[in-house]
C-alpha cells in the first residue's frame, strides 16, 4: 500500500515552499497578472532561496542508470512541490528556470550525450534559462497523432516547416522539443522528435498568446521556415525510430509523467481558493455563529475541503506508483481528470459563496477563477483522460478475461 506519510526532508521542503510562496510569490501575484510577465526581480529571489527545476522532475521515468535513484525520490517531492507552489500563484511555477515540459524528452530518448548536452545550460544558476516542449498546433490539440508540422530528411540532418501553436515558456526557451512528422500518412510511425535552439535559422517565435488565467506565464506560438535542423538534433538518432511509433511514445510518456504534477497544481490553487473563501466568511460571520446560513456556508467549505484532499489522494498515488516503476498512466490521468474538475468547481464556488451582490469579493479569487480554467485543459483535457482511463480499464479487464 502506497506509504503517504511525509518524511523528514519532505515535511522540511514543503515548510521551505509554503513559506517562499507566502513571501516571495503572494506579494508578486496580482501585479505580475496584470502585466502578463514576471519582473526580473523575482528570479534574483529565485537564485538567493536556491529553489530549483532539480525539485521538478528534470528526467522523471527516465530509463537512465544515472538518474535511478534521483527520479525514484523525486516525483513524490516534485508533486508536493507543484502544490506548495501554485498554492502561491501557478504562473510562478511554470516560470520557474528549467527544462520544464522539454525535460521528459530529453532524458526518455536522448544519448548520453544530447542529455548532457542539452541540460549543462541548467547548471548556469546566476541566469535563468529555459526549455519548452512544443506538440500542439492551430489544427492538432488532443488529437496529437494528427500533426502536420513537416521534418524532411536533407543533407546532414533535417528541414522542418509548420507552427506549433500555446507553447509554455515558448518565447524565452533556449531550446523547444519540437515533434513533426516524416510522413503523415505514416500517422504515430511517422513522428520524429528534435531539440531546436533558438536561434536557429528559420525558428522564429510568433504572438504570445494573451490568456485569461495564467497570465504571468509565457506562452508563445513557434514557427518554422525552412528550419534545418543538424542530426545530432534528432532526439535518440535515426537508428531510434526504425520501425518504431518512438516518436508519439515519447509524446504520450511526458503526460504520463507530467500529470500528477499538473494534478497537484490544480490541488495548490483550489487549496488556495478554499482557504480563502474560508477566511472570509469566517471573517465576515464573526458575530453570526448561530446563523442558519453561516452553518450553511461552513458545510460548503467542508465539502471544498474534502474535494481537496480527495484529489490529493488521487494525486499522491500516481506519483507513488511512478516512483515505485508501477505502471501508472491510468492513475495519472484519473488525478488530472478529477483534480482539474473539481478545482475548477472549488473555484467558482470560493468565488460564489463569498460574493456579496454580485461583486468581486477578492481579487485572489477572482484571479484564481480564471487561473484555474486551464487545468481542464493542458496535458490532455478531461474528456482525453477519461479516454485514457477507459482504454486502460478495457486493457485490465481483457486481460483478466484473456482477450
Ligand atoms: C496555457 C496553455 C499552455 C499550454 N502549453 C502547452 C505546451 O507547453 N506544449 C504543447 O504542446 N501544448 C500546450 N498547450 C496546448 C494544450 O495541450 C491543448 O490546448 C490541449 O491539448 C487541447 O487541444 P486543443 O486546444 O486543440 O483542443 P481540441 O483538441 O480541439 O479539443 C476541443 C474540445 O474537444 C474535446 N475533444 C477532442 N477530441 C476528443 C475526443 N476524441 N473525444 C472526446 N472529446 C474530444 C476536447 O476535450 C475539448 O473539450 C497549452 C495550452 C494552454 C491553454
Amino acid at each position: 500500500m502506497p506509504d503517504f506519510l511525509e518524511t523528514e526532508q519532505e515535511k522540511t521542503v514543503r515548510a521551505y515552499l509554503n513559506h517562499f510562496a507566502r513571501t516571495e510569490i503572494r506579494p508578486r501575484s496580482l501585479e505580475a497578472d496584470r502585466m502578463q510577465d514576471i519582473q526580473p526581480d523575482f528570479y534574483q529571489a529565485v537564485q538567493r532561496s536556491g529553489i530549483s527545476m532539480e525539485m521538478m522532475p528534470r528526467n522523471p521515468g527516465s530509463r537512465s542508470k544515472e538518474g535511478e535513484q534521483r527520479e525514484h525520490t523525486t516525483l513524490r517531492l516534485s508533486v508536493l512541490a507543484s502544490e506548495e507552489l501554485s498554492w502561491g500563484d501557478a504562473s510562478f511555477l511554470l516560470s520557474l528556470p528549467g527544462p520544464g515540459l522539454g525535460g521528459p524528452p530529453v532524458s526518455f530518448i536522448g544519448t548520453p550525450e544530447q542529455r548532457e548536452r542539452f541540460f549543462a545550460i541548467f547548471k548556469d544558476t546566476e541566469h535563468p534559462h529555459f526549455g519548452a516542449y512544443a506538440l500542439t498546433e492551430p489544427e492538432a490539440g488532443s488529437d496529437v497523432a494528427g500533426i502536420k508540422t513537416r521534418c524532411e530528411a536533407v543533407n546532414g540532418g533535417y528541414r522542418i516547416n509548420g507552427t506549433k501553436t500555446f507553447i509554455t515558456n515558448g518565447s524565452r526557451a533556449d531550446w523547444v522539443v519540437v515533434f513533426a512528422s516524416i510522413d503523415p500518412s505514416l500517422g504515430r510511425a511517422g513522428h520524429r522528435t528534435f531539440v531546436v535552439e533558438r536561434g536557429t535559422q528559420g525558428f522564429s517565435v510568433g504572438r504570445r498568446h494573451h490568456k485569461l488565467g495564467l497570465r504571468a506565464n509565457d506562452t508563445a506560438e513557434l514557427v518554422f521556415s525552412d528550419c534545418f535542423v543538424p542530426e545530432e538534433n534528432l532526439l535518440g538518432g535515426r537508428a531510434h525510430y526504425e520501425q518504431s511509433k518512438e516518436g508519439f511514445k515519447v509524446a504520450m510518456a511526458t503526460f504520463d509523467s507530467t500529470r500528477p504534477l499538473v494534478a497537484a497544481m490544480a490541488v495548490g490553487i483550489a487549496r488556495a481558493a478554499a482557504e480563502r473563501a474560508r477566511e472570509l466568511i469566517e471573517e465576515r460571520y464573526m458575530l453570526g455563529r448561530a446563523l442558519p446560513r453561516y452553518r450553511a456556508l461552513r458545510e460548503a467549505l467542508d465539502d471544498m475541503d474534502r474535494r481537496v484532499r480527495a484529489a490529493r489522494l488521487l494525486t499522491w498515488k500516481s506519483a507513488f506508483l511512478a516512483d515505485v516503476r508501477q505502471p501508472q498512466s491510468r492513475a495519472a490521468s484519473m488525478a488530472k481528470a478529477y483534480a482539474g474538475k473539481e478545482a475548477v468547481l472549488i473555484c467558482r464556488e470560493a468565488l460564489e459563496l463569498t460574493a456579496d451582490s454580485g461583486e468581486v469579493p477578492d481579487p485572489f479569487l477572482e484571479k484564481w477563477f480564471r487561473d484555474i480554467r486551464v487545468f481542464d485543459i493542458f496535458e490532455g483535457t478531461a474528456q482525453i483522460q477519461r479516454l485514457v482511463v477507459a482504454r486502460r480499464l478495457f486493457e485490465e479487464i481483457g486481460a483478466k478475461v484473456g482477450l
